[in-house]
């Protein structure tokens, strides 16, 4: 269970920005690079020092044991995580403290759940990664990716990829107003992620993390708790 769990000591550090890139219009992926091979539990953060007093978390993407960490960045926010976020460059020196955070997921075989929407996808994806990476369990996993239209898509194509790839595992990306450009029956589903929950079946003794805004947490809970599920299979960390 969570509460047994062996939690990293958070440091607080100064590393380099490796790589920038904008993903979309309004999501950047920032790649940071450590002086040791990152230590931290899949689904858990940084927060980054934007001056004395002043921090931002952001999850953490990629894995434990590499030599940096990634994540993805909304900078549509528009405060002060955002415009620094904004103006950073490769090379910068940033200040984080890491890894914080609680948000973590049980290695058992039950059916996981792993359901985003928009940048709340970024810790999830480790968690994603990790299991299959690591695990042997061969549980099933249902990946919810839910965004707004087509202008919006990243990380979708690792997704796909692994569903191909893995016969436990199952994506889908939910698009709550496509323009109609995807070009894939597969893999998509036309609808918010609570609309795909309402409509499939679900497995009773399933684990689910969830992670994005409050409203959309809320309404995901709301629709499990409909169905049966019990809170105590359902976490989730909640960005704003
Ligand atoms: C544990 C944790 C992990 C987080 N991980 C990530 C991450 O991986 N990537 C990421 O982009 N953000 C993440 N966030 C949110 C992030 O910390 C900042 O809140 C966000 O970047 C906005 O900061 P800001 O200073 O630009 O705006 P703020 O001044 O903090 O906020 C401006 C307004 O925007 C709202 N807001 C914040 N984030 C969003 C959003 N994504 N969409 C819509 N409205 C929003 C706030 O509630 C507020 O009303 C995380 C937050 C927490 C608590």
């Amino acid at each position: 269970m969570i509460s047994t769990i062996d939690f990293p000591r958070p440091k607080k550090e100064v590393v380099t920005v490796l790589a920038k890139e904008y993903v979309t219009k309004d999501v950047i992926r920032i790649r940071l690079s450590l002086t040791s091979a990152a230590t931290f539990l899949p689904g858990q953060h940084f927060s980054i020092v934007i001056k004395p007093g002043l921090v931002r978390s952001y999850s953490i993407s990629s894995l434990p044991g590499e030599m940096y960490y990634e994540t993805y960045a909304d900078i549509k926010p528009g405060g002060p995580g955002s415009i620094y976020l904004q103006v950073l460059e490769e090379g910068d020196d940033v200040t984080i403290i890491s890894p914080l955070g609680r948000f973590v997921y049980n290695s058992s075989t039950k059916p996981l759940y792993l359901i985003a929407t928009g940048v709340g996808i970024t810790p999830l994806n480790s968690m994603f990664n990790s299991e299959l990476k690591n695990s042997m369990s061969g549980r099933l996993i249902t990946m919810l990716f839910g965004l707004r239209d087509e202008t919006h898509i990243f990380l979708d194509d690792s997704f796909v990829r692994h569903d191909k790839a893995f016969g436990n595992v199952s994506y889908d990306l939910c698009l709550s107003r496509p323009l109609g450009t995807l070009e894939r029956d597969e893999n998509f589903f036309e609808g918010r992620v609570t609309d795909w929950l309402k409509l499939k079946e679900i497995e009773q003794d399933a684990e689910f993390y969830i992670c994005g805004g409050q409203a959309m947490i809320n309404d995901v809970k709301e629709v499990l708790l409909g169905k049966g599920i019990q809170t105590d299979a359902i976490y989730y960390e909640q960005f704003f």
